[in-house]
């Protein structure tokens, strides 16, 4: 539905990259996306910086990075497989007093399927145990050999608790941003991934999407997966009422009719008839499905 006379490359311009974290468990990604935010949105600004968002825009003199947190792997690969597949650069955190741990293991493995540029921050170098030697060793054993090493991975020591480092990791973000040559085209129909999705008390279905091309408006009618609606409302991430979202922006979407899977697509429709038919005819498939599954 989102075909190729669709993508007009003389309107294309540069878009921010969209960045995903992945690490093992306690080496410090949910600390890491929250230094990153609080330490980029100028105060006030974020409001609850507190609370959980699972994708926010940061300003790096000038120019914007999108980071978005995926639950997990399954999530991430999940993604991928729909199509929905909004990770430009990733990085790998690793702890730098734990070293390369299982997850690793697997976030390296997923990390190279997905055939993005990678960079690994070491987290946590704030620490007296502290090993940047000992996480490059383990990782370049891995195929994953630094550039000081004469490898091509770029190794980033953080401190999600001071700060250090983060803006050595965002410059090097942009840098690997700069040679992808990210462009996309802001005219074109909107079409965008489902980063996360929940039923909101009083508000209805709630999904918070990335805009990978086009320019999602509020009154666009769009269809995620099986569901569809006319977007009533977008806030931003930081929970400002805003008419639209540009390329490689994130905010929340009200209007749909049920709440999406994450993950899905989401294209815009030229009516709400049909966004309301391709989505139901999609939801009838997928009842269709489960019934013969469960009747075998
Ligand atoms: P996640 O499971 O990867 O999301 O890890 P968390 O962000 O929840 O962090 C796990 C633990 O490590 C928490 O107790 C954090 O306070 C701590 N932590 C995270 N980053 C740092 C860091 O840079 N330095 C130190 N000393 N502790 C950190």
């Amino acid at each position: 539905e989102y075909a190729d006379e669709d993508i007009d490359e003389t309107n294309y311009v540069t878009r921010p990259p969209v960045v995903t974290i992945m690490g093992h468990v306690d080496h410090g990604k949910t600390s890491l996306l929250d230094k990153i935010r609080s330490a980029k949105v100028a105060s006030g600004e974020a409001g609850g910086i507190t609370q959980h968002i699972s994708a926010y825009t940061v300003d790096q003199n000038g120019q914007k990075i999108t980071f978005v947190d995926t639950p997990g792997h399954a999530a991430f690969s999940a993604m991928r497989s729909r199509g929905a597949d909004v990770t430009d650069i990733i990085i790998i955190v690793v702890a730098a007093d734990d070293g390369v741990k299982p997850q690793t293991e697997e976030v390296i493995s997923h990390a190279k399927a997905s055939g993005c540029p990678i960079i690994v921050a070491v987290n946590k170098i704030d620490k007296e145990s502290a090993n940047m030697d000992m996480v490059k060793a383990q990782m370049a054993e891995r195929e994953m050999t630094p550039v000081d090493w004469g490898g091509d991975v770029e190794f980033i020591g953080v401190s999600a608790l001071n700060g250090t480092g983060i803006d050595d990791l965002l410059e090097n973000i942009l840098i690997q941003s700069e040679m992808l040559e990210l462009k996309a085209d802001p005219t074109a129909k909107v079409k965008g991934a489902v980063v996360e999705s929940l039923l909101e008390k009083g508000r209805g279905p709630v999904a918070t999407i990335i805009v990978q091309n086009g320019t999602l408006k509020v009154g666009d009618n769009i269809v995620c997966d099986t569901t569809y609606g006319r977007v009533k409302a977008i806030t931003n991430d930081q929970g400002k009422p805003v008419k639209e979202l540009g390329l490689s922006e994130t905010g929340n979407v009200l209007g749909l009719n049920d709440v999406p899977v994450s993950g899905a697509v989401m294209v815009a429709q030229d009516s709400e008839k049909e966004a309301r038919e391709i989505a139901t005819t999609r939801a009838e498939h997928a009842r269709a499905k489960e019934l013969s599954k469960s009747t075998k």
